[in-house]
């Protein structure tokens, strides 16, 4: 590495020479950004600019003009180098919205994803005046307490495995103010509910890559989301083979499950679930990109 002399016109991306403005050190996060990979760079850059200096995103837009100086930039620069080696936006500002609602994130948990909502859309639509719920293999919490936040008479159980992520659905509940309503259940699938139940709703999206392909996901999510809430296995579907036989004895009649899933292997969840729960009403619902993304399982 050779050491810059001053004066030096090699800048690398918000390296000294402050005061710079906003919009200029915006610039170049955009332009490091999108040199290393990042597929929307001004939006990260933005996101970033307005964590580290803790503004909202729109006064980006009125504080061009600002001067930020070496403190600032002290902020920004190790979140742009986070970012450029992948890690995701989620993580570096710690939250992520989902259902409308802000929820707290880090590499304990499975960063919400957008095509979920379908989920506690379709959970409150058919089952509005449930008053039980549980969430198996909750990771941050966002279905159920998005479920229980929309539902005011619904109580809801997040049931997770890893202690870590556990932590991060309670910091959760309390972060909507759900102490009364949503409890944490650490345990695998719908063991710790033995004897809580019965439930008119059951939901969960389950780890549903295959190994193979999550050794192929990209980097950003390989190498930084947790691997027990993606890889499913060889087939994708051994979380499913564990849970489903675990439905019945918690469930009440007439129940809803739904079940998130890779679109190209939904048929394959519903012939487990005729396998294991018998002759039971399902349907295939589609998420916003028109894949079949929930199944509806409908108990009698
Ligand atoms: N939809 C996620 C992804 O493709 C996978 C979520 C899961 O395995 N439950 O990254």
């Amino acid at each position: 590495m050779s050491r810059r002399q001053p004066g030096s016109r090699a800048e690398p991306p918000v390296e000294s020479q402050a005061p710079l403005s906003l919009l200029e050190v915006l610039r170049r996060s955009t332009r490091h950004l999108a040199a290393s990979g990042s597929e929307t760079p001004r939006l990260d850059s933005e996101l970033i600019l307005a964590h580290a200096l803790q503004l909202d995103r729109i006064d980006i837009y009125v504080q061009f003009e600002r001067p930020l100086g070496e403190a600032d930039l002290a902020l920004i620069r190790p979140l742009l180098a986070a970012r450029a080696q992948g890690r995701p936006l989620a993580q570096l500002v710690g939250r992520r919205e989902f259902f409308g609602l802000d929820f707290a994130v880090d590499e304990r948990v499975l960063i919400p994803r957008p095509e979920s909502e379908l989920l506690v859309e379709l959970a409150i639509r058919l089952q509005p005046e449930a008053e039980r719920a549980a969430d198996l293999g909750s990771g941050s919490g966002c279905l159920g307490i998005a479920m229980a936040a929309n539902l005011p008479q619904l109580r809801c159980d997040l049931v997770e495995l890893d202690p870590g992520a556990a932590a991060v659905a309670s910091q959760n509940v309390a972060r909507h103010h759900l102490q009364a309503r949503v409890r944490v259940r650490e345990g695998s699938w719908a063991e710790p509910l033995e004897g809580l139940g019965p439930y008119q709703l059951l939901v969960s999206n389950p780890p549903y890559v295959t190994t193979s392909e999550w050794e192929r996901l990209e980097r950003s999510v390989r190498d930084f989301e947790p691997r027990r809430a993606l890889d499913g296995g060889e087939d994708g579907l051994g979380p499913y083979r564990e849970l489903l036989p675990q439905l019945p004895g918690v469930a009440a009649p007439g129940a809803t499950i739904l079940l998130e899933g890779d679109p190209r292997r939904l048929g394959g969840v519903e012939r487990l679930v005729q396998e294991v729960l018998g002759e039971v009403a399902t349907a295939r619902h589609l998420d916003l990109t028109g894949r079949e993304r929930v199944l509806e399982v409908r108990l009698p």
